[in-house]
């Protein structure tokens, strides 16, 4: 379902994605959403962020598995590919180019070398190798969501809806003032059309630096999602809120190695903590001063 240029998912199917809740439901995961994960962690469990970027329809199909057991999911929206009711610039490519004859490999270092080009420059490209038709939504599986579904979405107690730019914008290519106007964009149209302002964006392909962080801060965001592959401590500073690591999604045969292995290092981690910690609360065996004096 869902697919993103760096989480690819292709051949991910509601099963996969009842399997993967269900097994880290099974090894004490707790499902919980970006705020949560920021202001409110789980202490008795490690908590677990599911996360979909782009605004595919199939969206949508996730959502009995969700109310099924329970937990939230955070979609994040590229939102004039909603409005205007375009395929996403890679669909486009891929199956054009699919129709021409190129291979895979081909197709790979075209869409490659377009993931760090400007909406402009994506536009310019699609226009002159495709035509401007070639842009229409074709197939029911390839579509963004319509305003109307994105409401129906962001309607659902469990689901969280987040900002992904106006154009799936590599936000660091653009000037800051650019940068800004895609984030405000698309912070406004879901406001508009879900009647609530985002707090969470992800990064298009995973791309931000301090400037995109201070855009984001000013159009109200308080958590940013990365493309980084890393677990997240608790107690983040706001400047790291806003920049939290993210796993891709393991083979889909492979849940169970891949929570083990997230659950693994969490345990060690929170080990080290415990450590830490205790180191520094406890006086020096020959301190006879006050706790203030006592450090690791
Ligand atoms: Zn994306």
């Amino acid at each position: 379902m869902a697919k993103d240029l760096f989480l690819p998912q292709e051949g991910f199917v509601v099963e996969t994605y009842r399997r993967f809740i269900d097994e880290a439901l099974n090894l004490g995961f707790k499902f919980i959403t970006p705020e949560q994960a920021i202001s409110d962690p789980p202490q008795e469990a490690p908590g677990l962020v599911i996360t979909f970027d782009d605004g595919y329809a199939d969206g949508l199909n996730i959502l009995p598995v969700l109310k099924e057991y329970g937990v939230p999911a955070t979609f994040f929206v590229s939102t004039d590919y909603v409005r205007d009711q375009m395929s996403f610039w890679w669909d486009v490519v891929y199956r054009n180019r699919r129709r021409q004859g190129h291979g895979d490999d081909k197709i790979a270092a075209e869409l490659h070398a377009l993931r760090h080009s400007t909406p402009l420059q994506i536009n310019n490209h699609l226009m002159t190798a495709f035509g401007p038709s070639s842009l229409a939504v074709v197939t029911d599986d390839e579509r963004p969501l319509t305003a109307q579904e994105l409401q129906t979405m962001a309607n659902d107690p469990l689901v969280v809806i987040g900002n992904h730019t106006a154009e799936h914008a590599v936000l660091p290519l653009l000037t800051r003032t650019d940068a800004a106007q895609q984030i405000t964009r698309a912070q406004d149209y879901l406001r508009d059309v879900t009647g609530r302002t985002p707090s969470v964006i992800s990064y298009p392909n995973g791309y931000y630096n301090a400037d995109i962080i201070a855009a984001a801060v000013s159009a109200g965001l308080g958590i940013g999602i990365t493309t980084q592959p890393r677990s997240n401590r608790p107690n983040l500073s706001a400047f790291g809120a806003m920049q939290l690591g993210r796993h891709a999604p393991p083979n889909a045969n492979n849940f169970s190695a891949f929570l083990r292995g997230l659950r693994k290092a969490l345990q060690l981690n929170n080990a080290w903590r415990a450590y830490r910690e205790s180191r520094r609360v406890l006086p020096r065996q020959n301190d006879c001063g006050g706790g203030d004096r006592a450090s690791a």
